[in-house]
């Protein structure tokens, strides 16, 4: 079967397509150092556009389609004339949608009689041109159509078509009269007296709500305002704040000479384009270091925008950021409503938020006057969106920060390899920070050896008595098991039957809190069988721990002390984690015993031992990057023990201690393991000196994701000889898990050791896979950079 000519810029059907051309330089990931433009700095577009009247809109729709769709412009054209940017909406089969236009034009491959009009334009004024651009970069570099890229990285009422614009709120404040010494008409009206006097304390003026709190009414607000004595005005939600205000609200921390050199270094270029790689252990200082580069960029009228990985946005966090500054800082977050969503969009996209603070979306947030942009923890899985479009919020940083010409900070006390093989190669200045603010060294990881051991909840004797130690010197544990549930599985003794899911190549996991099987892939259940399904014996049995079993073990051994578990299971309701953290910091004797969930990002200043129940599981999953994210999670752990007055303990449970990888990594610290995990991954081909794009295929039908990705493949294999492309078309290889939910997961991996022809590749493949009828039966999705092959 000759695959259609996957070139792009070929047209498929009858509408315009969106051509997934590839940058011509590309981004970080992609440009080399040095080069910066400031084009679009101004979220304003580089060149102002003439109000023009075209005959034809390219309309970014929401759909997967990776193409613009032609329109014809309304009758009334928005004041600005036509621009990309702009949203409209359109009729679609039978629907209407909000769209983009994307481009002006004045031809179509279609006679433009037959083009249907735009219903209405939505905007006065494109929305950000900054915005527009890092979307349309998104969509290219992962091959994703641009309609919804647009529409995911927009808030939610703005995909609704609601205007851009600040929410406001009233505020109240004297008039030059009502400033003047014993304004009249106040005589026999003592509370409208009372309210002026209030008044005349807040030069700035004072809301709506903040005076009714204070009993006034609106009716005396009313006459005061009759009389001419106050007036009214309207005012955005986030205050601007206003150059030469006084920007901090408590004075920055004196640095130390490590961290001094780390700022001296940003504050160098704070111009151009900088990228920079802050490795530090916890506690180092780094978000100090943060605190006073946003310090200088905001003192120069500039924004900076904070990403935080998802765990990491906690209260006390935000505390941190909105204590040092007067300024606003606006957090964005899964718990804002849509209307504050909006809001915060506005203010960073205004002007008007000097400081924006937020996750993994938070990074295609607009910015009037982009000055920083500070990854935190950049090594963290949660940057990276797994599913539709598949973005890494880290990477998306980097190119965004070359494209304004402004530094980017990426920080992390276990750097990602892709970040320090940029940082060794020279292309990103790599600054450290190894001496913690309080005096003591992290926590060395102590290996403890689990063959031929009694375990109980999981725990040898030994380790045991180290908990027990610890908690009667009145101290805190935290125990650190990442598996949640009573077991990992339910097994028969008399026959060897295991608990499986029905839908998935995987065990059931024993719960207790309420009793049952859960398959953590699909989330199907079972009631708990009380004799084996195989066999009819009662001998069934719980097989290894998890959470419940272990907090159960611990409270039977230590019944004198809480243990709190932290885990998806006992978290659900919001405040919960919130509630045992409060409780924790309060520093009394306690065990903690949790999932990951624990182990980033908050600061327990009691808990001087940290046990890892199975440093293994990870150690040895098949992923590439397994050994690589559970050496960080097993730092990251250790990073929690004895911030405080007390030094900690790690104590890392294994059945493999000779491993030389994990004798490495306790031996001699994350960046030596890290330097050997890099040697390899050259040795192997993987990246970071290769570059990977994975192909998922998945249906219910077996045969249909096989055929599939066998055409596929032979299609691709051919088109590379062709072409003379470098890139290695792996597979098709079942994925790991291959059935899921009762569908069958195909892979076909690419890999390159030029980004650009990986890319010329992947835009091949899409082409192809968008013009075969068999596709369309079968669910796909390509990976760029993929971080998991699961
Ligand atoms: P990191 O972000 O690297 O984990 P932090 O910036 O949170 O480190 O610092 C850890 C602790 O040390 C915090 O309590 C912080 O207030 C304190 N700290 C940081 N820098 C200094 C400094 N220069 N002098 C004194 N204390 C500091
Ligand atoms: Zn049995
Ligand atoms: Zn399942």
């Amino acid at each position: 079967m000759p695959p259609p000519d996957p070139l792009p810029g070929t047209a498929y059907g009858f509408l315009s397509t969106y051509k997934p051309v590839l940058p011509p330089r590309a981004p970080e990931v992609f440009v080399e150092a040095g080069h910066s433009s400031r084009a679009d700095a101004g979220g304003q577009l580089s060149n102002p556009p003439r109000p023009n009247t075209p005959r034809v809109l390219g309309i970014a729709i929401p759909s997967p389609l990776r193409r613009l769709f032609d329109y014809r412009p309304c009758r009334e054209a928005p004041p600005g004339g036509w621009q990309p940017g702009l949203r409209v909406r359109v009729p679609f089969g039978r629907r209407q949608l909000v769209g983009v236009v994307v481009e002006c034009r004045d031809g179509s491959e279609l006679p433009l009689a037959d083009l249907k009009p735009v219903d209405t334009c939505l905007d006065g004024t494109p929305l950000p041109a900054d915005w527009l651009w890092l979307c349309r970069f998104t969509a290219r570099y992962y091959q994703h159509a641009l309609g919804d890229t647009l529409h995911q990285a927009m808030p939610v009422l703005l995909r609704q078509g609601r205007p851009l614009e600040a929410r406001t709120r009233e505020r109240w404040q004297p008039t030059p009269a009502g400033l003047e010494t014993d304004p009249p008409g106040l005589a026999r009206a003592p509370r409208q007296a009372e309210l002026l006097a209030m008044l005349r304390q807040h030069p700035h003026g004072l809301g709506t709500q903040a005076i009714l709190a204070q009993s006034f009414t609106r009716e005396q607000l009313r006459a005061l305002a009759d009389k001419g004595l106050i007036g009214r005005r309207e005012e955005p939600l986030t205050a601007p704040w206003k150059a030469g205000e006084p920007l901090l609200a408590e004075p920055p921390l004196p640095l130390n000479s490590e961290q001094a050199t780390a700022l001296a270094a940003l504050h160098e270029r704070l111009d151009a384009y900088h990228p920079c790689l802050l490795e530090g252990v916890t506690g180092s200082g780094k978000t100090e270091v943060y605190l006073q580069l946003i310090e200088a960029v905001v003192g120069r009228g500039r924004q900076a925008l904070v990403l935080v990985p998802e765990i990491g946005l906690t209260p006390q966090t935000l505390a941190r950021f909105r204590s040092r500054f007067r300024v606003p800082v606006v957090a964005l977050h899964s718990g804002l409503t849509d209307n504050e969503r909006l809001d915060a969009w506005e203010a960073a996209a205004s002007g008007r938020a000097p400081i924006v603070i937020g996750t993994r979306s938070a990074i295609f947030t607009p910015l009037a006057r982009p000055g920083a942009i500070i990854v935190d923890e950049e090594h963290d899985g949660s940057f990276k969106q797994q599913d539709g479009l598949r973005y890494h919020a880290r990477d998306l940083a980097v190119a965004r920060a070359h494209h304004h010409g402004i530094p980017v900070v990426l920080g992390s006390a276990t750097p990602s390899l892709e970040s320090l093989a940029r940082a060794h190669s020279g292309d990103w200045r790599h600054l450290r920070l190894t001496r913690r603010a309080s005096r003591h060294a992290p926590a060395r990881l102590e290996l403890v050896d689990l063959r031929g051991r009694r375990r109980q909840g999981g725990l040898i004797p030994p380790v045991i008595e180290a908990i027990r130690e610890t908690l009667t010197a009145g101290h805190q544990v935290l125990v650190f098991i990442n598996r949640r549930g009573f077991a990992p599985t339910l097994a028969c003794h008399a026959c060897g039957w295991l608990a499986e899911c029905d839908h998935c190549d995987a065990r059931m996991t024993l719960h207790r809190q309420p009793p049952l099987l859960a398959c953590h892939h699909c989330d199907r259940r079972r009631a708990l069988p009380d004799v084996c399904p195989s066999c009819g014996s009662g001998d069934l049995r719980p097989l290894g721990s998890g959470t419940e079993r272990t907090e159960e073990t611990l409270a039977a051994l230590f019944p004198e002390v809480p243990v709190y578990r932290i885990d998806r299971d006992s978290t659900r309701r919001r405040d919960a984690f919130e509630r045992v953290l409060t409780e924790v910091r309060r520093g009394e004797p306690c065990l903690l015993v949790g999932t990951q969930m624990l182990a980033k990002g908050h600061h327990l200043p009691h808990v001087t031992l940290v046990v890892v129940v199975n440093a293994d599981a990870g150690l040895y999953a098949s992923d590439f990057r397994a050994l690589e994210q559970s050496a960080q999670l097993l730092v990251q752990v250790a990073g929690r023990a004895g911030r405080a007055a007390h030094p900690g303990r790690v104590l890392v449970q294994t059945l493999h201690g000779d491993d030389p990888h994990l004798r490495r990594l306790a031996e001699q610290g994350y960046a030596a393991l890290a330097d050997q995990l890099l040697e390899e991954r050259r040795a192997a081909g993987l990246p970071p000196f290769r570059f990977l794009a994975l192909l998922r295929l998945e249906s219910p039908r077996e045969e249909a994701v096989n055929a599939l990705g066998g055409q596929a493949a032979d299609a691709l294999r051919s088109w590379l000889g062709e072409r003379g492309l470098a890139v290695d078309c792996l597979g098709p290889v079942p994925a790991p898990m291959e059935r899921r939910q009762n569908r069958y997961h195909l892979q076909l991996m690419l890999a390159s050791s030029r980004r650009s022809m990986l890319h010329e590749a992947g835009a091949g493949l899409v082409a192809w896979l968008e013009a075969t009828p068999e596709a369309r039966r079968v669910r796909w999705s390509l990976d760029i950079d993929p971080q998991t092959l699961a």
